[in-house]
């Protein structure tokens, strides 16, 4: 199908072109048969580079052209990016392009201006619950990774959007490039299926037959590899001397590391090219111990890449690897998941380690294979299984399909969220709506109104008792506890541990509060490892009132669940004492990525817990929990929360300002720029733009 044939005004149609494209993929020619122009709802599964964004796209083009509002939701702040960067192309025709990652408590009265909106799935789940004035001119929401669904911990939230959705008689276009049995998807949501093998790129998979020294391919082809080479070896060397890109995915962030750095001993040459991306991991703001690991393998053209590295060094090997210096990269899946890197050549090992090994699904595996093959680079793309037992498990990865999803939303954890959320955005104002909704759910559809009712029962059960809904008659009503756990997005029970805990006590400690949100089920999603050697320190913490005890009627949280939020507090605790983050790192045995993610949750879960204090009537609880809040956010003592409103200054230089006796953004707006220069980690132009920043900072005060 060529763009001209697509009942679309001439300007985008000149616009598409501008942009390369002529004629459709055959997934986007039969997503458009199907009606998607006629605002028809779609499920698309499609492969990887088949072209399944601008199905999204072409869906908002066409509701923005009838003068509706579109929404554009997935699963990572980092997509979300990409997605909003591409989509800004169309500014051109007039299309205002906005995105919302984060602020969940916040209704988003500001997106207003935007035509288009990106946002994360939970940001678009708060929209919903928040309803700012301009959801009702939503007309379109564009599902990406509509798999996401059968995830353990977030599909319940893509469950409940696509419901959401589904109340609203919205055009759901979801897309996925891996899902098993997609007509139940489709029958679910009531829409038009499109499935589709296309590829811009063939891709040949196969898997390596240890035994055999043989890589074993579906087109029958046979490759050797040499005795003395493991297959990681035989991959990187073939990838070096054909002068192509390889991707090694590892189901463990160690294994990571230790593969990169055999491959990068191998005993290569250094890689001119390479320098720059390591002079610029040298002046980032990677950990030391971070850069040094990675410099010696970056520059023999390697890196790892897992969840545990700092954005910086992340960012860094992306860029790397997509503009080709970098010849190979070992990845644990977090990168399948995330940013579109592809490769030549995929190799997927499958075992992961959950107190034993488990193979991971087919389905995960086509999510990683689907990298290999470059458009425009790869005559073709090739994806091998590293490490099957048999051939029969080889071929059952190479022939299979991926898994049905299943709906997660049957869990207590996501029941009571959903129920509280439903009640408080009025939503359902009866036990009848919550059972009508529910119902909605793809977990019933499967399964029948029967469970709806008896999800309705648990849900309300809990808030009842814990005093988050009340009733008159057969009304529903979130109390003002309840609104406030609603809007602050957290989990009920969250709230319950928190306030069953601090109305014990009176006042404490920042190691107290930060321990007791680190037991809370919303701390509990973090990975954390390695707690047990904390045992003697968390006990006799314990005897000494530091810390909080496990709490007694919730079954779900144990002995080690207390021990890993001791780890947790402990962290975070030092974070805000200053403490170098290198020497936390090593301290502690964790990545930057980690620190982030804990720092992340924890202002969030401090800031929640304040506002949830605050309306039990805890004030001193909830004033301490503030400032708490902030002093995670920037990693500082309670001294240096005036200089960081800043911008331009966090946490190390606030410190050298305060050390040299500048002490309140004040004292900054009036010091001599060249005053400062000179100091550790600022610099003459630094010095200028911060004392500038301070300056209208002060401004802006007084005017206000
Ligand atoms: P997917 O979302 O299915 O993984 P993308 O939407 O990212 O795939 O598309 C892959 C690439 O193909 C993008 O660079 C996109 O601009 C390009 N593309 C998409 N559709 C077409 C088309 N009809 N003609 C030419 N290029 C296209």
């Amino acid at each position: 199908m060529r763009v001209e044939e697509l009942r679309l005004p001439d300007d985008v149609i000149e616009a598409l072109k501008k942009r390369g494209i002529t004629t459709l993929t055959p997934p986007q020619a039969e997503a458009v048969r199907k009606g998607l122009l006629e605002g028809r709802s779609l499920v698309v599964v499609a492969p990887t580079a088949s072209g399944k964004t601008l199905i999204g796209e072409l869906a908002l083009i066409n509701t923005w052209l009838n003068g509706g509002k579109g929404v554009y939701v997935s699963p990572l702040k980092a997509l979300a990016e990409e997605k909003h960067e591409e989509f800004r192309f169309w500014s051109s025709l007039g299309v205002k392009v906005g995105i919302t990652t984060g602020d969940y408590d916040n209704p988003g009265e500001e997106l207003r201006k935007y035509d288009w909106i990106v946002a994360t799935y939970e940001r678009m789940d708060s929209i919903f619950r928040l309803k700012p004035s301009w959801l009702s001119e939503v007309r379109t929401v564009v599902i990406d990774e509509l798999h996401m669904v059968g995830d353990e911990d977030r599909g319940p939230i893509v469950e409940l959007l696509a419901v959401r959705s589904l109340l609203d008689n919205l055009q759901i276009v979801g897309l996925s490039a891996t899902v098993g049995e997609p007509q139940i998807l489709s029958e679910w949501l009531g829409s038009e299926l499109v499935v589709s093998d296309w590829r811009p790129v063939k891709l040949i998979e196969g898997f390596y037959l240890s035994r055999k020294n043989l890589i074993v391919f579906s087109d029958g082809r046979l490759e050797e590899v040499p005795r003395k080479q493991t297959l990681p070896q035989h991959c990187y060397m073939k990838a070096v001397n054909e002068n192509y890109q390889l991707l090694i995915f590892v189901q463990a962030r160690k294994k990571a590391e230790e593969l990169s750095s055999k491959l990068a001993s191998l005993n290569l040459e250094e890689i001119p090219e390479t320098k720059d991306l390591v002079r610029e991991l040298e002046s980032s703001e990677a950990p030391r111990t971070e850069v040094e690991s990675l410099s010696k393998m970056v520059l023999r053209g390697l890196a790892y890449h897992h969840a545990g590295l700092s954005l910086a060094s992340r960012k860094i090997i992306e860029k790397g690897f997509r503009n080709r210096i970098l010849r190979a990269v070992v990845a644990t899946p977090t990168l399948a998941a995330g940013i579109n890197l592809p490769a030549r050549r995929v190799v997927v090992y499958t075992r992961r380690f959950e107190g034993f090994l488990k193979p991971i699904t087919v389905a995960e595996f086509k999510q990683m294979a689907g990298r290999a093959g470059r458009p425009q680079y790869d005559p073709y793309g090739e994806a091998i299984v590293a490490d099957v037992s048999s051939e029969e498990e080889g071929w059952a990865y190479v022939l299979g399909r991926p898994e049905p999803v299943k709906s997660a939303l049957l869990q207590d954890r996501a029941v009571r969220i959903s129920t509280l959320a439903l009640i408080a955005s009025g939503d359902a104002r009866t036990p009848e709506d919550l059972v009508n909704i529910f119902e909605k759910t793809l977990a019933c559809f499967m399964r029948g109104r029967k469970l709806s009712i008896n999800m309705v029962r648990y849900g309300l059960r809990l808030l009842r008792d814990e005093g988050m809904i009340e009733e008159s008659g057969s009304l529903l009503r979130a109390t003002k506890l309840g609104a406030t756990v609603s809007r602050m997005y957290i989990d009920p029970l969250t709230a319950v541990i928190i306030l069953n805990d601090l109305r014990k006590i009176i006042t404490a400690k920042p190691l107290y509060y930060l321990t007791l949100i680190a037991l809370t089920p919303d701390f509990g999603r973090v990975r954390v490892t390695n707690y047990r050697v904390y045992s003697t320190e968390a006990r006799s913490s314990l005897t000494m009132g530091l810390i909080p005890e496990p709490p007694e009627d919730v079954e779900e949280i144990g002995y080690y669940d207390w021990l890993r939020a001791y780890k947790i507090g402990k962290i975070l605790n030092e974070w805000i004492e200053e403490v170098p983050e290198d020497e936390i790192l090593s301290r502690h045995g964790i990545g930057s990525g980690d620190l982030r993610v804990l720092v992340e949750t924890g202002e969030w879960l401090t800031y929640a817990a304040s506002k949830v204090c605050d309306v039990a009537g805890l004030k001193e609880h909830s004033r301490r929990l503030e400032v708490l809040s902030a002093r995670v956010s920037h990693g500082i003592k309670e001294e240096l929360l005036d200089l960081v409103r800043v911008r331009g200054i966090g946490r190390v230089r606030a410190r050298v300002l305060y050390d040299h006796g500048i002490k309140t953004v004040e004292e900054l707006a009036s010091t001599d720029p060249s005053k400062i220069a000179n100091l550790k980690s600022f610099g003459p132009k630094i010095a200028n733009n911060i004392v500038e920043e301070a300056r209208k900072l002060v401004e802006f005060t007084k005017r206000v």
